[in-house]
């Protein structure tokens, strides 16, 4: 039996309920895996509150790391006893132990301990998607990267501090804003207090940035237009403040022919040896010392409605942990 939180309704971190629930035998394709530690994420409240709906009851979470304990029929890439870490879907990771499909299972160097390989995966991935396969972007070209002091964005700004490119952050307080120039980033805006496109239009002197990299959504969409350089691109990669409005297709043109792009991890990963891939390329960083993972705050499972109240409420800084 293992520990699992699921929720029956979508709604507020009080539909968290831990129940105790099978977990059964890999089929072909698939591994049991048993967690060291699950990582929390920010799509994690998406789909407990129903901006992404899904099936209910379902168990949440989709970052985790473990040792395997049994692989299923034509696994090749993973044995018994393997380190490992995901960022895989269907959601089910705020559990002790699962059977999963196993493409997106990787092995996780023994030199990354199960915490960093639960708190990286998702957000390191994401980190690199967004800055080796989403649009070229080369040493001492300009970033705007929003949240920069959250789990994804404190990757980011490692990431982009050991490839050269310039990073401008913003974050919601000042001690955030340190956080994140401690982490390699250039310049950090507070946000709530300061004028930030204004601000960033001074830091690039009335140029603007090659490319935004924007997951705060409604409160920052337009702004985050407004900050680019002609022919400039905007990735549009999340709702943290709730989904961007529609907008008029025109107004790229308007602003200066900008592009813009909506991407999700999961289409990244989808294949398994681009996954793996990947995944060797986030290992490189973090084993290189380029990218140290911070996990700043860490829940019992039991805890999870705790853990997503904090990330909700702007509380977190780097990464969080459900410990198992
Ligand atoms: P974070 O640790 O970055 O937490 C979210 C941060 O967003 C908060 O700490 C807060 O930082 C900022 N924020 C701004 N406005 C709000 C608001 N109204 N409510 C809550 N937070 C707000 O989370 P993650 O690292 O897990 O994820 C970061 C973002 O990246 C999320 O939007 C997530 O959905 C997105 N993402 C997208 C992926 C994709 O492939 N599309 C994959 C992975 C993540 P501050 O106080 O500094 O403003």
């Amino acid at each position: 039996m293992a520990k699992t939180a699921i929720i029956e309704a979508h709604g507020g971190p009080e539909q968290f309920k831990i129940i105790d629930r099978e977990v059964g035998a890999p089929g072909p394709g698939e591994i049991r895996i048993r967690h060291k530690a699950v990582g929390l994420n920010f799509i994690d409240c998406y789909q407990r509150s129903g901006l992404y709906p899904m099936t209910l009851p379902h168990a949440l979470g989709m970052e985790a790391s473990g040792v395997i304990e049994a692989v299923g029929e034509g696994v090749t890439h993973l044995k018994v006893g393997d380190r490992a870490a995901y960022a895989a879907q269907p959601p089910g990771a705020y559990t002790e132990e699962r059977v999963m499909p196993a493409a997106q299972v990787c092995p996780l160097p023994d030199a990354i301990s199960f915490e960093d390989g639960a708190a990286m995966m998702l957000k390191g991935l994401t980190v690199q998607y967004l800055f080796r396969r989403t649009t070229p972007i080369a040493a001492g070209d300009t970033v705007l990267f929003h949240a920069a002091a959250g789990g994804v964005g404190l990757i980011a700004c490692q990431w982009a501090k050991s490839d050269g490119i310039r990073l401008i952050g913003t974050a919601g307080t000042e001690a955030k804003c340190q956080l994140a120039l401690d982490h390699g980033a250039d310049a950090c805006i507070n946000y709530r207090d300061e004028d930030w496109v204004a601000r960033l239009r001074d830091l690039t002197d009335g140029k603007g940035v090659d490319v935004v990299m924007d997951a705060v959504g409604a409160d920052t969409f337009e702004g985050s237009l407004d900050s680019l350089r002609p022919l400039g691109f905007m990735i549009s990669f999340g709702n943290a403040s709730g989904p961007v409005p529609p907008f008029a297709v025109a107004t790229l043109g308007a602003k200066g022919s900008l592009k813009i792009t909506r991407p999700t991890l999961f289409t990244h990963i989808a294949d398994h040896e681009t996954c793996q891939q990947m995944a060797r390329d986030l290992f490189e960083k973090v084993t290189a010392g380029d990218v140290k993972i911070r996990i700043d705050q860490r829940f019992p499972l039991e805890d999870v409605a705790e853990a997503h109240r904090a990330l909700e409420a702007r509380k977190t800084t780097g990464s969080t942990i459900l410990t198992v």
